[in-house]
């Protein structure tokens, strides 16, 4: 694109509410075939609330609670953001215990040390088996198409804890028209299968990934591109920015993570999905008229 026909498509990128990082940006979404979609902050808000606490025989919610939102304290995921609200809420205004050693792995979840306990809460271990009640709680949290996290004590798992989050307004519409533009939508997410495909579902994507570590994230896209495909990956996370950073064109939600803003190409300001389709819409327009 000559400058000239940049600058323009910046000036209506602004109020598309889409920024460009640099001119090659137009013309990598121009040629865009395929979208990876992130699910939770991307196409959902990720705005999430607790909805459910379970703990085992013998140990309180509200003792889940004060551990969980503990380590969560230092999280920006949404899940764990939730996990606060809802342990600030239960403690009545007590504060929270201080933990030492916190660590937090994206795609998976937090540790840390809280009253010398070794206090772990994510994505269900593979492997470990877990009592029946919180087995069961994992399961009603899936069929209602939520995340459940599991909370460890010492590696003993004594709680579960359900988040439900929104889908965005914008999402199926977005979807809906970049099919329409010859764009094919694939989700990829962190999150476990059913909820994944109960947001598939919803907004119509019909190739779904799931319980996908942000390693992975990275290498669907790497095969996706050797197919010759050129592909835009859409994320929020510390999780997806090296997924970002590998598309031909990475594309942040503007309420994302420093680490996913950084990586990506164009941020969606408004954090409106149908942004998206418009700049494809713009650029396929104006770099064919203006030359
Ligand atoms: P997505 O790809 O949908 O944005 P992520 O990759 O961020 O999902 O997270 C995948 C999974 O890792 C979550 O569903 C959850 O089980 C776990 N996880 C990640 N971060 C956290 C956290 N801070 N607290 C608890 N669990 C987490
Ligand atoms: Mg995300």
């Amino acid at each position: 694109a000559t400058p000239t026909a940049f600058m323009a498509a910046t000036g209506r990128g602004a109020q598309l509410g889409v920024l460009l990082r640099g001119p090659e940006a137009l013309e990598r979404l121009r040629h865009i075939d395929t979208v990876v979609f992130d699910k939770t902050g991307t196409l959902t808000t990720g705005r999430m609330a607790l909805t459910e606490t379970t703990a085992t025989p013998g140990v309180d919610t509200a003792e889940i609670l004060r551990l969980a939102g503990a380590v969560e304290y230092g999280s920006e995921h949404p899940i764990g953001r939730a996990i606060v609200a809802a342990a600030r809420q239960a403690a009545d205004d007590d504060p929270l215990p201080s933990v030492t050693g916190f660590r937090a792995v994206p795609g998976v979840g937090v540790s840390g040390d809280v009253d010398g306990c070794q206090v772990f809460v994510g994505r269900p271990r593979e492997g470990v088996r877990l009592p029946d009640g919180l087995r069961q709680a994992l399961g009603r949290a899936e069929d209602a198409a939520r995340t459940a996290v599991v909370v460890e004590k010492d590696r003993r798992p004594i709680g579960v804890l359900a988040v439900g989050d929104t889908l965005r307004p914008s999402s199926e519409a977005a979807v809906r028209q970049l099919r329409a533009l010859g764009i094919e939508p694939i989700l990829v997410t962190g999150d476990g299968p059913a909820a994944a495909r109960a947001v598939a579902e919803r907004v119509g994507i019909e190739e779904v990934h799931a319980q996908v570590t942000p390693e992975g994230k990275t290498d669907i896209v790497t095969k996706l591109r050797e197919e010759g495909r050129r592909v835009a990956v859409i994320g929020d996370g510390v999780n997806d920015a090296a997924a970002l950073a590998s598309a031909d064109l990475g594309i942040a939600m503007g309420g994302g993570t420093d680490a996913a803003i950084g990586a990506a190409d164009i941020t969606l300001v408004r954090e409106d999905m149908q942004a998206v389709v418009a700049a494809v819409r713009l650029t396929r327009r104006t770099l064919t008229t203006i030359r």
